[in-house]
């Protein structure tokens, strides 16, 4: 999977998925061409869409899909002595595991899929995102 960023504009606010190959020095808002410097090396360090130096580690996980493998398994309880409930939250865990890493900036809220995720990357702190939402009121 190529690393890639979305990004919402903060210029246009148009949402783009920008690919970011390794050689990449800069990535452009396909809307209002407005452009953002890449430092593939330091991209955890500081956003490259903002400047924003805190970062948070989450699951890229459909919570949708999820939902719809519980209700199948609930679904088919009935038939199935109840067995197909641990059977498919088994299956929802197992894929839960497999689902890739993403990093989300707090501030700007770009979200950086595909990349090397720092092993110490933080899961989301609710505080840390209520200051930047005061901040950008
Ligand atoms: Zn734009
Ligand atoms: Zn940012």
């Amino acid at each position: 999977m190529k690393p890639s960023i979305g990004v919402e504009c903060q210029h246009c606010s148009h949402e783009s998925q920008l690919e970011v190959d390794k050689e990449i020095k800069s990535i452009q808002c396909s809307s209002c061409k407005a452009t953002w410097q890449i430092n593939r090396d330091r991209i955890f360090k500081k956003c490259p869409i903002c400047g924003c130096p805190y970062f948070y580690g989450q699951k890229d996980f459909n919570k949708v899909l999820g939902l719809a493998i519980m209700l199948i398994g609930i679904c088919l309880a009935p038939f199935t002595y109840c067995l197909s409930l641990p059977v498919l939250s088994f299956f929802d865990w197992l894929l839960y595991q497999r689902v890739p890493n993403m990093v989300v900036c707090y501030d700007c809220r770009s979200e950086f899929r595909g990349f090397d995720v720092p092993a110490d990357m933080e899961g989301f702190k609710h505080f840390l995102a209520e200051k930047f939402e005061k901040e950008n009121k």
